[in-house]
């Protein structure tokens, strides 16, 4: 049967019972459209599997008990306490409440059904405190319950209570929804592939999802429902790699000149092997007529700026303009001075383009990548600006890119004739990651550091050990050592509790470290101001550089060797690790202490311990996923892609890979999916897709 156009769209106000008000509080939690509310899955089900008997509870075990409500009192003491019993026909169970009686007391009703979760323990009867609670209703309901129905428990929120959203109020909406879903709902997936994938039919997978005849079809429902989910996020990214390589008309570098090799001939370092293998998968890339769309993966001090400097000598030998894009004025500034400083022998022009510079030098530089002058144009995000128009923009790099929004990318790309793009990350992700975060760029990684890297020697420690450490920090500066300390935030804010840089760096300089010269890095200083110290601290001028985070990423003092954190507890672990990366970069052992204040969380001591024992950004990078769990990875602006409902890039990772591989194979044989059996994913694809796939053409 067709199904009934348009259906899903319409607002769940078609629903009996759904007026604005209550319309206002499920659009608020997202929920617009009858689709919305079709993809609200429960968050857990209940049935007689998952339900214990009153009589068989465990003391001090967590369980779920169903029974009806036979008596509901606010038992008067010195502190009043609201008291329930429930009854299930094997025993009595009490539920306990200390607080808001009042308001439990007319939530509760003799005579319903409920059920409850929680942790139980024994006063003569069995008893939990503060259980947390699903209301089922009236009788009919439950009886259906107990000959083996698996009840949905909905997620919902105090404002959704409110209009009457509990789970109990859910299921009634949803009850609702369900009436003749088979009409309603079209199958999105061709046949072939969900024979192939043994998936279950769509609309069966969503009745089951919110009322499974068994947990066996849940399970096929689940399976089906994020098979979905991957499946069209990898055909998005299936789609932008089809068309990045389809286009014609990119720049074919081929031509080989001597700047390269000039170039490395006076670097005072032989390139690792694995710097040389992803220049080979550079070079092939940029000779190649079609646009080179690749993320370069490498640890922090694995050395990606050199490579980024050879690939933006091809472009410039071919005649064009090289831009790179770098997150924070001291890394752009670095960059420039970097580049300029190796490229003095070779004739190529580069510039600096920044936010806050002077008008008549801003002109100039604006001119320069105007006429082509400026062969290579490296800048914070200023570059994006408007006014910055470039003569002949072949080439694209950006430096840390996890920093940038997708946006800022393309912007940055709209400045060039489809030019070559390299992105550059030390932030090292897991395979299932980077699979769907740059699943439709080519991706090399720098899987090796410079010989005669030592592993930095990292501790933490407490603030009472301050003296102990700061003995330490005169030791090494006295045979030689450059020193950052690194402190959270810029200037005391009155709630927080935090040191400020600004007031530890006086401190410091007059008492602590008087006999040594210290320096002052915020993000709030002029650019001159963040220019001259850290050309001061590069020269050697400077002992200790107090500083915030403002040298995070991509810094490269060699001759830096101690690392201090303050409020390390406050740091995440991608950050902690890219602030250890600023010292190791040269062959002398280095040091990193991380300070941690008061009492600690479990996780914050996790992230310590873990930077403590290992400087393996990949090790790091895996349990910060752990940690942290990959929401933080989807859904945001930076990744462009879609938040993930029920799939889990880490658990269905089996799920992943299949996905991905039936969505690349259905692009390659049918591009447009213009085949009938295609029509309906492609009209899917458009209404949920279509939008972020033009937007986020990279990474
Ligand atoms: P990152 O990958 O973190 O951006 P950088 O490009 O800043 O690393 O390189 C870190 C340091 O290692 C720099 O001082 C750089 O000069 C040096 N370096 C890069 N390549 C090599 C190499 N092959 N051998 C020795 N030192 C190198
Ligand atoms: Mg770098």
């Amino acid at each position: 049967m067709k199904a009934q156009q348009g259906f899903l769209e319409q607002s769940v106000q078609v629903l009996a019972s759904i007026g604005p008000k209550r319309a206002l509080a499920l659009g608020d939690a997202g929920i617009a459209t009858l689709e919305d509310l079709l993809y609200y899955f429960p968050r857990r089900y209940l049935d007689r599997s998952t339900v214990t008997p009153i009589r068989d509870l465990k003391e001090n075990e967590d369980a779920t008990v169903v029974g009806r409500i036979i008596q509901a009192d606010v038992q008067a003491g010195r502190k009043s306490r609201f008291v329930l019993a429930l009854s299930d026909n094997t025993s009595i169970l009490t539920c306990v409440w200390f607080s808001h009686v009042r308001y439990w007391q007319k939530k509760f009703i003799v005579g319903e059904w409920l059920a409850v979760s929680g942790k139980v323990s024994r006063f003569g009867v069995y008893q939990m405190t503060h259980p947390e609670f699903d209301l089922l209703g009236d009788d009919k309901e439950n009886v259906g319950f107990n000959t083996g129905k698996i009840v949905p428990v909905y997620p919902s929120s105090e404002a959704l209570t409110r209009v009457g959203f509990d789970s109990r109020g859910f299921r009634r909406i949803t009850g609702r929804m369900m009436e003749g879903l088979s009409a309603k709902v079209e199958e999105i997936l061709p046949a072939h592939l969900r024979e192939s994938q043994n998936l279950m039919p769509l609309v069966q997978a969503l009745k089951h999802i919110h009322y499974p005849d068994s947990f066996a079809a849940l399970e096929a429902a689940r399976h089906r429902l994020k098979f979905d989910e991957l499946f069209f996020m990898q055909l998005m990214l299936a789609f932008r790699r089809k068309r990045f390589t389809a286009e014609a008309g990119g720049i074919a570098f081929d031509k080989v000149g001597d700047k390269v090799k000039r170039l490395i001939d006076a670097l005072p370092f032989d390139l690792t092997e694995a710097q040389k293998k992803v220049l080979h998968e550079i070079r092939a890339d940029m000779k190649s007529t079609k646009a080179m769309n690749r993320l370069l993966q490498g640890d922090v001090g694995s050395g990606k700026t050199i490579v980024a400097l050879v690939t933006i000598l091809i472009a410039v030998e071919n005649g064009y303009q090289a831009a790179l894009m770098a997150p924070t004025e001291i890394l752009a500034e670095q960059h420039f001075l970097t580049i300029y400083h190796l490229l003095q022998t070779i004739d190529v022009q580069a510039v600096l383009l920044l936010g806050g510079q002077p008008k008549t030098l801003r002109a100039g530089i604006l001119a320069d990548i105007a006429s082509g002058r400026a062969q290579i144009v490296i800048g914070t995000h200023a570059l994006i600006q408007e006014q910055v128009e470039f003569c002949k923009l072949g080439l694209i790099i950006v430096d840390e890119q996890h920093r940038f929004g997708v946006m800022q990318r393309a912007m940055l790309k709209k400045k060039g004739q489809n030019p070559d793009v390299l992105v550059m990350t030390a932030t090292p992700i897991p395979r299932t990651l980077s699979l769907t975060l740059y699943g439709d760029l080519h991706v090399s990684i720098i899987d090796q550091l410079p010989a005669g890297r030592k592993p930095v020697v990292t501790a933490w420690r407490s603030d009472s050990q301050r003296k102990k450490i700061y003995d330490f920090v005169r030791q090494q500066v006295k045979s030689g050592a450059q020193v950052f300390t690194v402190f959270p935030l810029v200037e005391e804010s009155e709630k927080s509790d935090l040191k400020s840089a600004v007031e530890s760096y006086e401190a410091m300089r007059a008492t602590t470290f008087k006999d040594y010269r210290v320096g002052l890095l915020h993000g709030r200083m002029k650019s001159d101001e963040k220019e001259t110290t850290m050309a001061s601290f590069k020269n050697g001028d400077i002992d200790i550089l107090v500083c915030t985070t403002v040298i995070e990423v991509g810094v490269d003092v060699p001759n830096a060797t101690v690392m201090v954190v303050e409020h390390a507890e406050r740091f995440g672990l991608a950050q902690l690790h890219q602030l250890r990366g600023r010292v190791g970069r040269g062959d002398k052992q280095s040091y990193c202490i991380l300070i941690a204040y008061g009492a600690l969380s479990g996780d914050a001591r996790e992230r310590l311990d873990v930077m403590a024992a290992t400087t393996d950004g990949f090790k790091i990078a895996d349990k910060d996923l752990e940690l942290r769990g990959p929401g933080e990875f989807f859904g945001t602006k930076q990744s462009g892609l879609p938040a993930l409902k029920i799939a889990d890039v880490i658990h269905d990772i089996d799920i992943l890979y299949r996905a991905r591989k039936e969505a690349f194979d259905l692009v390659e044989r049918d591009p447009q999916l213009v085949e009938s059996n295609h029509v309906n994913t492609r009209t899917y694809f458009n209404n949920h897709f279509k939008g972020r796939y033009n937007l986020a053409w990279v990474g």
